[in-house]
């Protein structure tokens, strides 16, 4: 999947085809085959304080001066969106707890610049396009991409239909917020989410709560550990160790439950920077944790069966940028039922 330089459409209207991608961090904007510009996102993140109207203010500001004339652009956001509306419900490293209600992002952008094409999609759907059009195979019924950044969520493609089933609202698999499978101690399972719950999964999982699953543990310096986490790993420092079996855990709880629950499932691909960071360690762990084989009802997913149907992405592997692109031509439907 490549990023086209033009495309045309139905009416014969040749358009400078741009991939954006939204983050809490990065702003991405990529023209053509052009290297792509790296801008820091109008995120809460980077300006904390700032009140979400005027960061959403920024946002569109930044884009409508960034593409060029009769532009087609195909944009991965990292918020929970109704896709089929262009509408983002919310994103708490773009705008915190903020703005109140739903942003209407594709008629605030069309409204400022009516000449572009906005194709708007969720960065994880964008990753899962990504991942199918790499790893997807002909024999594969569901693939599910899970990421593992800032903050958590997945999306589970329907391949026999080549679909992304959401529910009314667009949404599907934001997991991030579920109450997280834990064995650890009460100090880590209390840890406050930034959506303002208590011990969801992206409070214990995601790569913001390392710290604070750290000092959580009791580990020593927690502010700077996530420097110091991969040399400590492959040194075999136990406290270390104890660490990243803690944050893996309930992502690796909920690989068990998606499996559990759906045994159409072929391939489970986990992306996003802390995870993609961490890298074989963070592989090596949950293979080890989902492989465990607690009851009779494991027999099919020990170790041998959790390798071949796992995927840890290394870095660069899922491109939302390319994601977006595939999508704004039809790879993948996101459907409504
Ligand atoms: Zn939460």
């Amino acid at each position: 999947m490549s990023t086209l330089p033009v495309t045309q459409d139905r009416d014969g209207q040749v358009r400078t085809e741009v991939a954006v991608d939204l983050g809490g961090t990065w702003l991405r904007i990529r023209t053509g085959s052009e290297e792509t510009v790296r801008l820091p996102a109008p995120s809460i993140l980077n300006r904390p304080g700032e009140q979400p109207a005027a960061l959403l203010e920024l946002l569109i500001e930044t884009l409508a001066g960034a593409v060029a004339e009769g532009a087609r652009v195909a944009m991965s956001c990292g918020a929970a969106m109704d896709e089929e509306q262009g509408v983002l419900h919310g994103s708490g490293p773009l705008w915190g707890g903020g703005p109140d209600g739903p942003v209407p992002l594709r008629a605030l952008l069309t409204a400022r610049r009516p000449d572009v094409e906005w194709h708007l999609f969720n960065d994880v759907t964008a990753g899962l396009a990504s991942f199918v059009g790499r790893f997807g195979r002909p024999h594969h019924r569901r693939v599910v991409y899970l990421t593992v950044s800032s903050g958590i969520a997945l999306r589970t493609a329907d391949l026999t239909e080549r679909s992304v089933p959401v529910d009314a609202h667009g949404l599907q698999g934001e997991v991030g917020h579920l109450p997280a499978v834990s064995t650890a101690p009460a100090a880590v399972r209390a840890l406050r989410c930034p959506c303002g719950g208590t011990g969801h999964v992206a409070a214990l999982a995601a790569g913001p709560a390392l710290p604070h699953v750290a000092a959580a543990l009791g580990v020593e310096h927690p502010e700077s550990i996530r420097d110091a986490l991969a040399t400590r790993l492959s040194s075999g420092d136990p406290v270390a160790r104890r660490l990243l079996t803690t944050v893996v855990e309930p992502v690796a709880e909920l690989v068990r439950v998606l499996r559990c629950l759906d045994p159409r499932i072929d391939l489970i691909g986990i992306g996003g920077g802390y995870a993609e960071g961490l890298g074989d360690p963070y592989r090596a762990e949950l293979v080890r944790q989902v492989g465990e084989i607690r009851s009779y009802a494991d027999r099919a997913t020990g170790p041998d069966r959790t390798e071949d149907r796992l995927r840890l992405c290394r870095p660069g592997e899922v491109d939302p940028l390319a994601g977006a692109v595939a999508l704004s031509h039809g790879a993948l439907t996101v459907t409504k039922r």
